[in-house]
């Protein structure tokens, strides 16, 4: 499995939900998938080749902090929906663990993470 295909999954998973509110998210994706006529991909805890796909994605998303004089280094996450970020249409956000400092943006997680993942 590559970085590119674990994305897809999750992308996969995150309309699955949307596709059927209220089910287990395991279950909501096997059946998407069914539906498409594909077999869902089934990740196995612990496999070796997966920790490295999801350590790759962990490094592609970590940016030196942009604020001047700032040394820290930048982690990018989700933005809820519900939170007031989400409110104001902003799906990710760079939060520096250092000066704290955010940059928000209307890109959202998954497609931040296929573009860092690929270029680095
Ligand atoms: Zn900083």
């Amino acid at each position: 499995m590559t970085p590119e295909d674990y994305i897809k999954r999750e992308q996969e998973i995150v309309e699955a939900q949307k596709a059927y509110p209220g089910r287990e998210m395991g279950n909501a994706y096997r059946l998407w998938k069914e539906l498409r006529g594909e077999k869902a991909n089934i990740l196995v805890t612990g496999d070796k080749n997966i920790e490295a796909v999801k350590h790759t994605l962990k490094e592609a998303a970590k940016k030196p902090c942009t604020q001047p004089g700032c040394d820290g280094e930048m982690t990018l996450e989700s933005v809820c929906g519900g939170c007031v970020e989400g409110k104001a249409g902003f799906l990710s956000k760079w939060t520096c663990s250092k000066c704290l400092f955010r940059e928000l943006s209307k890109k959202d997680f998954l497609t931040w993470l296929r573009e860092l993942s690929l270029t680095s």
